[in-house]
Parts: structure tokens; C-alpha cells; sequence
């Protein structure tokens, strides 16, 4: 069955890479509004697609900000139900002049297709309608019930999509959830990514005296705002990275031993990543943990920013009356945020500093989420991914977080299968975003052969 897709695809790569071409074309940037009737079309362009491909119940649904395209395929009694998700709104394209063709004129070069939103995320959204279109022309149905929720807000924060989820969960029902959104590993590494940190954002403010003072005249003598917090803040974590916000690891689980086994075997070179990508003189964190471990299995605390007090040019002697900091721990499995929450606030009041009020201000917060790999969605998954590259599913995790992950897990009560066909350095939100050409067929090839698979 899977050579008939393969062959539908293959005779049909043309046209597919003309509508994808037609899709990237369309500026449907979320952030600004000169762009809000490019998202109208944008919605319209992907509610048409659904339609060509056979799926029913196609809805544009219009909600405070921009609109969701909803739609669905419901004849396969006793078979699974996958709810597909994608976006099809994009970053701005500044700076824009970094481009070497412009953002929204999709071109070919060297086997990547080159345009803003090609694998964030419209290339990537455009899978999943391809294979129920290909499933639909050699075995005339799809093999299982399909659900499709796509948004245009991703970029933005998706706070349409998850109010929607939250009220619609009858609707949305499903059993498992599919999202194309994310990389692969490495090149010609199939990778399902089953595990996503948690976020505590935070915003700590420290109020001194009741008006900016002269430091000649009072230093010495009043509290600083602006010290007051660095003191605070540095005692969040001593000086091997070790936090020291007291509970903060009583949750925490630690990857299995076979998920830490599978880490070594992945194609991880620390010294690359300290030169490559990070460019520091060396790399920071808690011992006795790989760098992997730390960024996907460890719990961070990190200062975003501190303002307060003078940072103008020249000189200025003042002592500050208050300043704030914007803080965020990430989380890992079993931790509970609003247990995190406490534990921070709690440490925050013990620590403040004398002559100097505090206040903690929570901006979101949200739980990891790890998907069990023995899932038999998963499973499906990582069989079709490796059936299609010839190459076994590596099982990977990511350091930050998919919310609709989350919104999914929270109010529909389901995992999801995250089978990204991006690579590593597709340029995601940057100057000259490519997706390459091969792995929007591939990644059709998969989706279909992951339906197949789950519905057997
Ligand atoms: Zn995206």
C-alpha cells in the first residue's frame, strides 16, 4: 500500500511544490496588523486545501484575534482518531535585507526551498493534508478518523487555540494528536521528540526607598533596589548551577536508562556545541550531568533581564528605589508549577534583602509534558519515520515547550506525536527559513504511512 503512496507522491511532486509555493507566497505574518487580511487568506488558503483533500466539516472559525480552520473525516468505526495540528501564520521577515531572495518568493536552491514559513510551519502543516489526499487517491479512504485544528496565532503566543481547546474538547476528541513542528536530531535522523520542558515565567520587583536618592548623600546608608535584587537573585543558584531554591528537585524525574542510553548513542558533540552554537569559553550547569540531560531532564532558573536605576550615558549617582528582574524556571517531568510557584515566592521572601519590599508576579505557567514512547501512537510513528528514511527513530526530547502540547494533554487528555521533518539549521525565524525539498515529500510519505500504521 505504502509503494502506491510513494508512487502518488512521486507523480505528483510538481503540483505539490506548486500549491506549497502558492501557500509561502501568502505574507501571513501574526504580529502585524498591515498583515491581518493576508491571515484571511491564509485561513482561506489552507480551508481549501482540507477541502481538495477530502476532509468534511471544513470551518473558518473566527475567534478574538485570528481565525482557526477546523475540519475532520469521521467514517472509519472501531479506528483511532489523530487530531492534526499546525500553524499557518509566520514570523516577521526583518532584517530583511539579510535575505538572498525575498521572504515571500519561495525559491529553489541546492535542494532547499527557500522562504519565510517553509518549515515554520507551512511546509510542515501541508504534510499531513498531502498524505490524507494521497491515502484518499490509492486506497480511497483514509485509513483511520481524522480531525484537523489549524491556527495563525503560534507565532504570537496561540491564546485563540487554547481557549478553543479548552471549550471545545468534545469536539476535539481524539486519541492522539499530531504535530509537524518541531526538527529532526540531525540530517537523515528520523526523531520523534517525546518530551518538552515546562515554563514558570516570572517577574520579581524590589522596592527600596520611597524616591530615587542622591548616593552621596544617603549611600551607605539607604537600600538599593537594584543590589537588593542582584543579591537575591544570586543566591538562586551557587556557583556550580546547582539551584538553591529549597524543594525545586523533590519532584523531579530522571530519564529512564535507556532514554539516557539512547542520548549517548545521538550524534552530540560537546565541543561543537559550546563553539558553534553557543560561542561562550565554556559551557555552564550542574556536574555530574551531561549537557543533554541538562537542557532536556534538569529544571533551569534564569534572569532575563534586570531594569532599574540609571543606564544612560555618562554618570549619574543615584541610588535606585526600585528595579525588577524577569526570571523563568523550566520544568521537567512530575514537577507541578503551582508547587514550583510557592517554593519561589517562599524563597524570594526568606532572601529578601533588609530595608527592601518584594513582590512576585507570575506571567504563565505551565507543566512538562513527556509523551510514554511505548504509546502505541508512537510506536506507529517511529515505525512509519523509519520505514520512509531507512534509518531507526531516534527518541529525543526538547529543552522548551510546545504549549498546544500542553493545551492537548491538559483538556483533551491526550499525547502527542511530535514527527518534525525540519532540520537543525532550517533557520527557523531568521533571514533565509528553508525547508528541505526531499523532506516535504518524505514527510508526506511518512504522515501517511503513520496513519496506515496507527490504523491497523
Ligand atoms: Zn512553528
Amino acid at each position: 500500500m505504502s509503494i502506491s503512496v510513494d508512487a502518488y507522491v512521486s507523480g505528483n511532486r510538481q503540483r505539490f511544490l506548486d500549491e506549497l509555493n502558492a501557500f509561502l507566497r501568502i505574507p501571513s505574518i501574526s504580529t502585524l496588523p498591515e498583515n491581518r487580511g493576508d491571515i484571511d487568506r491564509a485561513a482561506a488558503f489552507v480551508a481549501a486545501s482540507l477541502r481538495g483533500a477530502g476532509l468534511e466539516n471544513v470551518e473558518i472559525i473566527s475567534t478574538s484575534k485570528h481565525p482557526l480552520v477546523y475540519a475532520d473525516w469521521l467514517h472509519a468505526p472501531g479506528k483511532p482518531t489523530v487530531l492534526c495540528y499546525g500553524h499557518y501564520d509566520v514570523q516577521p521577515v526583518d532584517p530583511v535585507e539579510e535575505w538572498r531572495s525575498p521572504p515571500f518568493e519561495p525559491t529553489l536552491r541546492d535542494g532547499n526551498l527557500y522562504a519565510r514559513g517553509a518549515a515554520d510551519d507551512k511546509g510542515q502543516l501541508l504534510t499531513h493534508i498531502k498524505a490524507v489526499e494521497a491515502l484518499r487517491a490509492v486506497r480511497g479512504a483514509p485509513p483511520l478518523n481524522l480531525k484537523f485544528l489549524i491556527e495563525g496565532e503560534e507565532e504570537v503566543g496561540g491564546e485563540s487555540v487554547a481557549r478553543f481547546v479548552a471549550e471545545n474538547a468534545g469536539k476535539l476528541r481524539a486519541d492522539v494528536a499530531l504535530v509537524s513542528d518541531t526538527s529532526m536530531y540531525a540530517d537523515g535522523m528520523p526523531s520523534l521528540c517525546i518530551g518538552l520542558r515546562g515554563l514558570v515565567y516570572m517577574e520579581v520587583e524590589a522596592f527600596g526607598a520611597a524616591k530615587d536618592l542622591h548616593s552621596g548623600n544617603y549611600g551607605g546608608a539607604a537600600p538599593n533596589a537594584v543590589f537588593a535584587l542582584v543579591e537575591l537573585l544570586s543566591k538562586a543558584k551557587n556557583r556550580r548551577g546547582v539551584i538553591q531554591i529549597p524543594g525545586i528537585y523533590d519532584d523531579v524525574e530522571p530519564p529512564s536508562p535507556a532514554e539516557k542510553e539512547s542520548w549517548a548513542r545521538l550524534p552530540f558533540h560537546e565541543k561543537e556545541f559550546l563553539k558553534r552554537e553557543v560561542g561562550a569559553k565554556a559551557l555552564t550547569g550542574e556536574p555530574g550531568y551531561t549537557v543533554l540531560e541538562r537542557i532536556w531532564a534538569r529544571p533551569t532558573f534564569e534572569v532575563h533581564g534586570i531594569a532599574g536605576g540609571f543606564t544612560g550615558a555618562g554618570a549619574k549617582t543615584v541610588i535606585p528605589s526600585r528595579a525588577t528582574a524577569k526570571v523563568s524556571i523550566r520544568l521537567v517531568a512530575k514537577q507541578d508549577p503551582d508547587k514550583v510557584i510557592t517554593a519561589f515566592r517562599d524563597f524570594v521572601r526568606k532572601k529578601t534583602p533588609k530595608g527592601i519590599r518584594t513582590e512576585v508576579r507570575v506571567l504563565s505557567a505551565s507543566p512538562a509534558v513527556l509523551v510514554n514512547p511505548g504509546h502505541p501512537a508512537t510506536d506507529a510513528a517511529a515505525k512509519a519515520f523509519e520505514a520512509v528514511f531507512g534509518k531507526p527513530t531516534a527518541f529525543i526530547r526538547s529543552g522548551g515547550s510546545v504549549p498546544i502540547v500542553g493545551d492537548f494533554a491538559r483538556h483533551l487528555g491526550i499525547p502527542a506525536v511530535m514527527m518534525g521533518f525540519g532540520l537543525p539549521d532550517d533557520g527557523l525565524h531568521g533571514p533565509n527559513e528553508k525547508f528541505r525539498l526531499e523532506n516535504f515529500y518524505q514527510g508526506i510519505r511518512a504522515v501517511a504511512r503513520f496513519f496506515e500504521e496507527y490504523g491497523q
